[in-house]
C-alpha cells in the first residue's frame, strides 16, 4: 500500500511478506546449501558465494530486524555474545571504551579478560550516573560507549539520548544492548544510538530453543562494513535452520512482549510490600529509581524482567527458588515460560549482584498462577 507505514506487529506477523517463491508456500523454506553456483560468465548472479555470511535464511530476519529497530541494516550472529564482541573487535589496540558497571556479566568478564589482553581499555562507570560517564570519556581516545538498559540483573535505566550526545561530542559511537526491552518497547537508534545489539536467544526468538545474536546499525558506513568483514571472516553466523526458527519465533514477538510486560507489572505490584521481600526491582514500579526515565524512553510497557531481594538473605533466597513449582530454576530469559535464577551463584565471587537477589524472567503464563507460585514458595520462610 502506497504511503502507508506498516505497524510493528504487522511487520512481524507478515515477516515483511517473504514467501517460498518456488512453491508459493506462505513461509520461506530452509536453505542448507553451504555454497552457491557461479555463472559461466564467472559472476554470482545473486551475490551469494558461500554460506559463512550469504545464507538466504538470514535475509528475512535481518530485514525484519532492520525495520523493527528503524535502522539501515542488520546482521545475525551465532549468539548475542558473538554480536557484542564483534563491536569491540572492530576497535584498535589502545582504544578506550566506557561501559556501566552493571551489564550482562559475561560481557563484563570478557572486557576484563580478553579485551584487556588485546589492548582495549575499559572504564566502568556507575549505572544511572551521567556525571561519571562525562568524567570517564577521553576525547581522541574513547571510541565506543556501550550501555545496556534495563541492565541485567538489577534493571538500572540509562538515558540513551544523553549517552549518545556525550559519545558524539567526542566523535565516539554509542552501542546499546537492547535485549531486555526488545524493539517492541524501545528503539535506541531513534534516540541517537549508532548500533543496537540483541541476544536474539531471548525475546526475539522467545522459545528458549535458538542461540542467536544480532546487530543493527543507524548508518551503513565504513565501520558497519568493517564489522561485516569481521563476521564473514570469523564465521560466527547462524545455521540456516536456526535462522528460520528465529524468524518463526519473531512473528509473535509483539504479543509475547506485551503479555510478559503486563504480567511482570502485575507480579511486581503483588510482591512490592510482601513481608519476606526487601525490595522488588522493576522499572515499572513508581518506587523504582529509574521509573520516570523508563517511562519516557520505553513505550508500551517496562519489560518482562524483574528481581526480588529476600530479607533473610542468600540461603533463604535459594530456598525460595527451590520451592517454586511453576517458575523453573534455570538461567536465561525472554522465553514464553517463566524462569528464576539466584544470579550471584552464576556470576561468581566478584559479582556486583546482591547475594539475596533472585532474578525472574516473567513469561506469558496466566499471572495469577505465577503470583500463587511465589506466594507459596515464600510461605516456607518464617517472617513472623
Ligand atoms: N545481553 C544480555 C542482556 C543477556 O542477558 C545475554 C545473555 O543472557 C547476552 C547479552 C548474551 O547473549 P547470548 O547468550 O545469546 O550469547
Amino acid at each position: 500500500m502506497k504511503n502507508h507505514k506498516l505497524h510493528t506487529d504487522t511487520i512481524l506477523a507478515t515477516g515483511l511478506g517473504f514467501i517460498d517463491e518456488q512453491h508459493l508456500g506462505v513461509i520461506p523454506g530452509i536453505f542448507p546449501s553451504t555454497t552457491f553456483e557461479r555463472s559461466a560468465d564467472n559472476t554470482y548472479p545473486q551475490g551469494r558465494v558461500y554460506t559463512r555470511d550469504h545464507n538466504p535464511n538470514y535475509q528475512q530476519p535481518e530485514q525484519v530486524l532492520t525495520a523493527l529497530e528503524k535502522g539501515a541494516a542488520a546482521m545475525l550472529f551465532s549468539s548475542g555474545m558473538s554480536a557484542a564482541t564483534c563491536v569491540f573487535m572492530s576497535l584498535k589496540p589502545g582504544d578506550h571504551v566506557v561501559v556501566p558497571k552493571i551489564i550482562y556479566w559475561s560481557l563484563r568478564n570478557w572486557l576484563l579478560t580478553f579485551a584487556k589482553d588485546w589492548g582495549i581499555e575499559t572504564s566502568f562507570v556507575e549505572n544511572g550516573n551521567l556525571d561519571s560517564v562525562n568524567a570517564a570519556v577521553i576525547p581522541g581516545k574513547t571510541k565506543l560507549l556501550w550501555l545496556e538498559t534495563p541492565a541485567n540483573p538489577t534493571w538500572e535505566i540509562e538515558d540513551i539520548a544523553v549517552w549518545a550526545e556525550i559519545a558524539h561530542r567526542i566523535g565516539a559511537r554509542l552501542a546499546v544492548d537492547n535485549t531486555i526491552a526488545s524493539p517492541i518497547l524501545c528503539n535506541p537508534l531513534t534516540l541517537g544510538a549508532d548500533l543496537v545489539m540483541h541476544s536474539a536467544t531471548k525475546y526475539l526468538n522467545g522459545h528458549s530453543d535458538v542461540l542467536a545474536g544480532a546487530l543493527v546499525c543507524r548508518q551503513d558506513d565504513r565501520h558497519w562494513q568493517k564489522m561485516r568483514g569481521i563476521r564473514a571472516a570469523g564465521g560466527a553466523v547462524l545455521g540456516p535452520f536456526e535462522a528460520w526458527l528465529l524468524m518463526r519465533g519473531m512473528r509473535t514477538l509483539a504479543l509475547r512482549v506485551k503479555q510478559s510486560s503486563a504480567n511482570a507489572l502485575a507480579f511486581a505490584k503483588a510482591f512490592e510490600n510482601h513481608p519476606a521481600i526487601k525490595q522488588v526491582l522493576y522499572p515499572g514500579l513508581i518506587s523504582f529509581k529509574g521509573h520516570q526515565l523508563a517511562k519516557k524512553q520505553m513505550q508500551g510497557g517496562f519489560g518482562g524482567m524483574l528481581s526480588i531481594r529476600i530479607k533473610q538473605g542468600e540461603t533463604a533466597a535459594i530456598k525460595v527458588a527451590a520451592n517454586l513449582q511453576i517458575i523453573k530454576r534455570a538461567t536465561s530469559l525472554g522465553g514464553v515460560e517463566s524462569l528464576v535464577e539466584h544470579r550471584a551463584s552464576v556470576e561468581g565471587p566478584n559479582t556486583p549482584c546482591p547475594t539475596d537477589l533472585l532474578r525472574i524472567s516473567i513469561g506469558i503464563e496466566n499471572v495469577d498462577d505465577l503470583i500463587a507460585d511465589l506466594q507459596q514458595a515464600l510461605s516456607s520462610l518464617d517472617v513472623s
